[in-house]
């Protein structure tokens, strides 16, 4: 019988009282459900939200450097069973052994960061132009605000919004994507254990479509943080506009690396498969364009199909696996369809194309990484963003030509460049449109202590992570003390 998980609301795991429950299934191995989650409805949520309004005064009054202290008491405790988080988001998401650790420890050290964010929540202090009058600003709590999270991440993205909400003294309701529910139920079991107060932090599973509504319309809702397709999270903002509510979404992507003539080609390879393919392609930043200058791009292309051909695609338990499964059914047919779409098109298939069978495929949700050649800007394979391990690559004929096709697109999350030419690499830093710019690194692997976040299309709203996250969950109030002694 495979666990059953319930929602955590009120500082008490209950189950929904939808009486319905959901199957979180390993996209490696389909015969295996991780765990029953629980399918809320309205009710749940309406439970939820009370909760997290009758403990939010309380907790918004606590000094920050205490509320701190839960963060780096939760980071312990998650470092403590990070093997079993990783496996855990390795059976659920199907990314790498190696990968999840790597994400659960960025989990731990965004609470870390946050912890310490407790001691400092700068504000300014600013003279005055009158006598004896002390200015100064300082941070306020929202209130309640509810987090919506996607899968790829699905212990980093609900760290990075959970850990600055919470510290800047407001009482959250997490909504977790429902293919990967478990990594950020462990983020939420970390943080009870911490000690953190009944209701400051509740969890609720369930369908977004059947939920979503319900959380958008509570009436204590101030906030909302969202990350996920740019179709819902459109959606989203029109509801939250409507009430003036506070608004994040980060969203899709279609990043480019511009590769120049000067690069070394056997590092641009590895750059170039690293970004495109690892995780299963499913990384918002990940790489999903190669404009490159044309003297190098068939030397390029040979070398990256040689490299790609080399990656082992298996079940991310295993060691030595580079590259798991694609998530779902439903993620390997927008993966497949858009190989077939790009194929209609006229772009020429380098490698790859196809699902992969045979053996312990036949239980998974395997797809070979592919590559299409001759890709041009008006293709759909140049344009949307697929979320798999496809890969479009586009020749150049200059450096200004690869700008133009990097920039001719609605989406600017995030973009990379290869090569040595400071006068050129200088030029793409400042004209690039995208919110995360890499020189000589793949257009994926961001710090934890660094804004993060897109420009367009991809993104709305303040920025993420490092020390701007804080901008999002306060309101600045300004003081004028006049002492007149
Ligand atoms: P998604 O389908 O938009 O789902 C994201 C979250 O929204 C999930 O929790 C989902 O719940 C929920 N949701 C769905 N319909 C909803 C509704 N009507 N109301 C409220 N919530 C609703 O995205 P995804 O497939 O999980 O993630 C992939 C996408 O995320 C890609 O486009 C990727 O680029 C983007 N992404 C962006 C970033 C970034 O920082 N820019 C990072 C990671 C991923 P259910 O799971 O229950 O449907």
């Amino acid at each position: 019988m495979p666990c059953q998980y319930l929602n955590f609301i009120g500082g008490q795991w209950v189950p929904s009282r939808t009486q319905r429950t959901f199957p979180n299934i390993n996209p490696a191995n389909t015969g295996e459900v991780v765990g029953e989650f629980q399918a809320s409805g309205p009710e749940d949520v309406a439970a939820a939200f009370a909760a997290a309004e009758s403990a939010q005064s309380a907790w918004g009054a606590l000094p920050a450097p205490r509320r701190g202290e839960y963060l780096f008491k939760a980071a312990e405790i998650l470092e403590s069973e990070l093997q079993a988080a990783a496996a855990d988001m390795t059976r659920e998401e199907g990314k790498t052994l190696p990968e999840a650790a790597g994400e659960v420890k960025r989990a731990i050290n965004i609470l870390r960061y946050f912890g310490g964010e407790g001691s400092r929540l700068f504000s300014y202090q600013i003279p005055s132009e009158r006598d004896n009058v002390f200015c100064f600003t300082m941070r306020k709590p929202l209130g309640v605000v509810a987090l919506i999270t996607p899968w790829n991440f699905p212990s980093a993205i609900p760290a990075w919004k959970l850990a600055p909400a919470l510290v800047a003294g407001n009482t959250v309701v997490l909504k977790p994507a429902s293919l990967a529910p478990l990594s950020a139920l462990r983020l939420v079991q970390a943080l009870e254990r911490a000690g953190l107060p009944a209701g400051v932090v509740n969890y609720v599973t369930g369908g977004g479509g059947d939920i979503g509504d319900a959380m958008l319309e509570h009436a204590s809702l101030r906030a909302i943080s969202f990350t996920g397709s740019c179709e819902v999270g459109n959606r989203l903002y029109d509801k939250a506009t409507r009430r003036r509510l506070r608004v994040q979404l980060e969203m899709g992507g279609k990043n480019p690396t511009i590769v120049l003539a000067d690069a070394n080609l056997d590092f641009a390879a590895a750059t170039l498969v690293n970004a495109a393919f690892f995780s299963t392609g499913q990384k918002c930043t990940a790489c999903s364009r190669a404009i490159v200058e044309r003297a190098i791009y068939e030397p390029l292309v040979e070398k990256l199909i040689a490299r790609t051909l080399a990656l082992k695609i298996g079940n991310g338990l295993e060691a030595g696996i580079d590259i798991g499964p694609t998530v779902d059914a439903s993620q390997l047919k927008t993966d497949l369809d858009y190989i077939a779409i790009a194929q209609r098109e006229g772009a020429t298939l380098l490698c790859g194309g196809k699902r992969l069978t045979g053996g312990a495929y036949d239980s998974g949700f395997f797809i070979e990484p592919t590559i299409f050649g001759g890709v041009n800007a008006g293709m759909r394979i140049a344009q949307e963003e697929v979320f798999g391990p496809v890969l479009a690559m586009m020749v150049a004929e200059d450096f200004n030509d690869a700008m133009r096709l990097a920039n001719g697109i609605r989406f600017g999350l995030s973009a990379s460049i290869i090569s040595n030419d400071m006068s050129r690499v200088h030029q793409f830093v400042n004209r690039i449109e995208a919110g995360l710019i890499t020189v000589n690194l793949p257009t994926a692997g961001v710090e934890y202590q660094l804004p993060f976040g897109g420009t367009k299309e991809s993104s709305f709203g303040m920025r993420e992570q490092g020390p701007l996250a804080l901008d999002f969950y306060t309101e600045s109030r300004t003081v004028y003390l006049k002492h007149t002694v």
